[in-house]
């Protein structure tokens, strides 16, 4: 059998890998990079600070999953606050202190149903009240997407967690079981007190590890697809560094606006290439002390800082930083090429300080410097209205017989590490099914051809 290629080797492609040639079918993997991991990736430096691609928080269920739970430590706390009006309030029930903030939320949840939300600023309006949505929600998506909300459609809301009462039943477990519960890290299995936060020991990237060891032998580093040929509406073969592989199935994890570029002889795929992902900034600072933020994750909607969320992982994973030192992620929205993309590390590094003494009074006297930054293209999918339609059509098939497309950019989902593993699962029995034939595998190619 013509082997199965797949693109990428962060968390969804080695997922593919594994799970494909744990059936017993021929896979290679394509990765672009010179490591695996992708976005799952971790860093220490010399003094002891270490930090991921981002702050990550992952589930004791996921880590058992991959084979790693028993490299990894439990997490004994998570928690949220939002600045706002100047005060610290801890999310979400802090918030509720706010009497406008409360009285917003009972008048949104008592009005007659109205008509579906035509954009994510209605859909904030009317899940949290016009005061909530005003101060906190739409301000936060705006600097997340760089969008304005109105242009954003309804499905950015329904990425936020649960309602009011799992949340409290959620953060009363905490409480009570000493371990961090996480509350609207997936949406693929339920939450529940038994599914907690952990963290690998050495990193993020060692949740990796094991699948990695299992493929280790069909993935190509530094060895990224230029090019997938489709014939007759079916993926017949990919080329990679000049040299073109028959395939008998693509499965593709990258971002989704590359995919009309990659995808030679169909033109289903073009309108993807108007899907667009906000590029981010995620800038590291050392400083003296700990639990220099009111929680975990600070979200600043007010503006007035490069920032629009400040995380302090340390409060969470002590071991992240030597004992008496702390290190706070500061998150930039940008654009490729712009004035914050284009900017120098240490200049960056002022501009949050500079940041966050505005909210927390001078913190010159216990910064140690700057830790490293990290830039990215793809940060987050930013699901606008106008693509809306395209982008639902496309969550159900490619368009084209034998492709797939899994995993965070390239399901162009907001979902996290966990949901991409169980989807990922879920979707190779697609594939393994396509490629062994019979009725499941005309189902399979059937499915393609409907989404064409
Ligand atoms: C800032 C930030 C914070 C996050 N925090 C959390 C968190 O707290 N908890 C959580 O669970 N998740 C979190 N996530 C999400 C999590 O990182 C992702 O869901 C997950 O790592 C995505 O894995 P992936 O394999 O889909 O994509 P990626 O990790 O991006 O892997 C895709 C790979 O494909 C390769 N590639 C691309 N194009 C080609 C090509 N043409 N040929 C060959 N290779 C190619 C790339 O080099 C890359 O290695 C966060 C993400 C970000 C950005």
């Amino acid at each position: 059998m013509k082997p199965i290629a797949i693109l990428g080797a962060g968390l969804a492609g080695l997922t593919a890998a594994a799970d494909l040639k744990k059936r017993g079918l021929p896979v290679i993997v394509f990765e672009a990079g010179p490591a695996i991991g992708g976005m799952a990736a971790s860093f220490k430096d010399a003094e002891g600070f270490s930090y991921d691609f981002g702050a990550h928080f992952v589930s004791n269920r996921l880590a058992k999953a991959m084979g790693t739970e028993d490299i990894c430590r439990t997490v004994k706390h998570y928690g949220e606050a939002v600045l706002v009006g100047g005060r610290m309030r801890s999310h979400p029930f802090g918030l509720m202190r706010e009497p406008r903030f409360a009285l917003g939320a009972l008048k949104a949840k008592l009005s007659a149903k109205r008509a579906p939300a035509a954009s994510a600023a209605d859909w904030f309006r009317g899940a949290y009240g016009e005061a909530l949505a005003e101060a906190v929600a739409i301000p936060l998506a705006e600097a997340w997407s760089g969008a304005p909300a109105a242009e954003l459609a309804p499905s950015v809301g329904e990425k936020f967690g649960h309602g009011a009462l799992k949340s409290l039943y959620l953060t009363a477990a905490q409480v009570l079981t000493g371990r961090a519960v996480c509350n609207g890290y997936t949406r693929e299995m339920p939450e529940s007190a038994g599914v907690y936060h952990v963290y690998p020991e050495g990193g993020l990237s060692k949740l990796l590890a094991p699948m990695a060891t299992s493929v280790a032998s069909n993935v190509r580093l530094g060895s990224p697809v230029e090019k997938v040929v489709v014939e007759g509406g079916r993926v017949v073969a990919v080329r990679s560094k000049g040299e073109t592989t028959p395939v008998s199935a693509v499965v593709s994890t990258a971002p989704v606006n590359v995919l009309p570029k990659l995808v030679e002889g169909t033109a289903a795929l073009d309108e993807l290439a108007s899907f667009r992902y906000r590029p981010m900034i995620f800038v590291n600072l050392k400083f003296e002390g700990r639990g220099l933020l009111p929680d975990t994750m600070l979200w600043v909607p007010e503006g007035g800082t490069p920032f629009f969320r400040l995380t302090e992982a340390p409060i969470s994973m002590p071991w992240l930083a030597p004992e008496g030192k702390t290190l706070i992620t500061a998150d930039i929205g940008c654009q490729v090429g712009d004035e914050w993309w284009t900017m120098p590390d240490a200049d960056l590094a002022e501009a949050c300080l500079a940041g966050m003494n505005r909210i927390f009074g001078d913190l010159g006297p216990r910064y140690l410097g700057a830790g490293g930054v990290i830039r990215t293209s793809v940060a987050y999918p930013v699901h606008l209205e106008k693509y809306e339609a395209a982008r639902r059509r496309f969550a159900l098939a490619t368009g084209v017989e034998g492709l797939w497309s899994v995993g965070r950019n390239g399901e162009f989902a907001h979902i996290l590490m966990e949901d991409v593993y169980w989807r990922t699962k879920r979707r190779m029995e697609e594939v393994a099914a396509f490629v062994g034939g019979g009725a499941r595998g005309a189902e399979a190619a059937d499915h393609g051809r409907i989404a064409a």
